[in-house]
């Protein structure tokens, strides 16, 4: 990605150690929010972990508390690389493909980069998985539904996607594009693919520099400052916990019988905007005013947002025994202790 900072950073792969029994796996965006909690657990069972990211939203403070690891090896550099990508899936038995542009914030400030890197990214990730057949975990995004209101959001439920002047929707093209791919792979290649639709992911670490709304919400709390909802507050999101999703993607990369198959990951406690805020309020013990600002004035103009959105996960229970772990309440709490240290 042409994302900050590349210059300087240190680039190149590191020999591997070969390992009794673990596997070696490759993360993509592996210093993100998300795939550094799944490299530390990766770690912690004994694997083997090589790590890209470019830095452009991941941060090797994520990964600081690992990174004396021998079993983990850190590349700096774009998973559009192929040469550094060529080598790095030969090496490994499997990859996790989280690289992906993150975040509404970035998707409507960066809309050329987002599709590059989630078009032509993913395209690369799966054309050289192909060439050594390894398995790849694919996360896609609660996104592709688009604007639903009726029900639950089920894995064959249709799409309903705005129109392509809106940018928000480009996002939710090129991961619906993702996925389309990883099942051409399947059908056609043989290659073991599994895809995850992630929802509204959040815990220790995220930050709400791309928009994203409990991290936001916490930190405006906890420093007195005003809690900005958008719109009239009455959209709903349903939350997961990191470490829940986490486990829920080394389950369905480790069951056979989730190859080709697409699942949602997440937590069906749905809750509006406006309650969120107040709970945040009122855990927090705060004294920030709750206030509205339209979409615009957070966005820009054109900017269309989602109703609601509430996973079915009765799949994802089938296939792995999948229950949340972390209420609403509990997840709002790992975050306020998060910022709070
Ligand atoms: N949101 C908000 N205030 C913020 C950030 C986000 O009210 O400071 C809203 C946003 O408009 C959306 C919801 O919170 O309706 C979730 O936003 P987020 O960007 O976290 O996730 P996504 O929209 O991708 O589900």
């Amino acid at each position: 990605m042409t994302g900050a900072g590349r210059a300087g950073l240190q680039r190149g792969v590191i020999a591997l150690t070969q390992q009794n029994g673990n596997k070696k796996a490759l993360i993509t965006g592996g210093a993100g929010f998300i795939g550094s909690h799944l490299a530390e657990r990766l770690l912690k069972r004994g694997d083997e972990i090589f790590v890209i990211d470019n830095l452009w939203t991941g941060k090797l403070a994520n990964i600081a508390k690992i990174q004396g690891n021998e079993r983990l090896h850190l590349v700096v550099d774009t998973i559009l690389n192929e040469s550094i990508m060529n080598e790095l899936i030969f090496k490994s038995d499997c990859i996790y493909h989280l690289a992906a542009a993150v975040g509404v914030r970035n998707v409507m400030d960066h809309p050329v980069e987002t599709l590059e890197i989630n078009v032509k990214g993913t395209e690369t990730v799966l054309r050289l998985a192909n060439r050594f057949k390894k398995k790849v975990f694919i996360a896609s995004t609660s996104e592709i539904y688009g604007k639903h209101l009726e029900h639950d959001l089920s894995e064959d439920d249709n799409r309903v996607m705005g129109t392509v002047k809106k940018r928000r929707w480009a996002y939710a093209c090129s991961k619906t594009l993702d996925e389309f791919l990883a099942l051409a792979y399947f059908d056609e290649k043989k290659l073991p693919v599994v895809i995850g639709r992630l929802f509204n992911t959040v815990g220790p670490r995220q930050t709400g520099r791309y928009g994203m709304v409990l991290p936001g919400f916490v930190q405006s709390a906890l420093l007195a400052k005003p809690i900005t909802v958008y719109g009239d507050g009455n959209q709903t999101r349903s939350f997961m916990h990191v470490d829940d999703a986490v486990g829920a993607i080394i389950r369905l990369m480790d069951e056979p019988s989730a190859e080709g198959e697409i699942y949602n990951i997440g937590n069906n406690q749905e809750v509006s905007i406006n309650d969120l805020a107040q709970k945040v309020k009122e855990m927090t013990g705060s004294n920030s005013e709750i206030e509205h600002i339209p979409y615009e004035k957070a966005y820009g103009p054109g900017f269309e947002d989602m109703e609601r959105r509430c996973p079915n996960i009765d799949k994802l229970r089938a296939a792995i025994g999948f229950a949340p772990s972390y209420d609403l309440d509990g997840i709002i709490q790992s975050v306020i202790d998060y910022y709070k240290e």
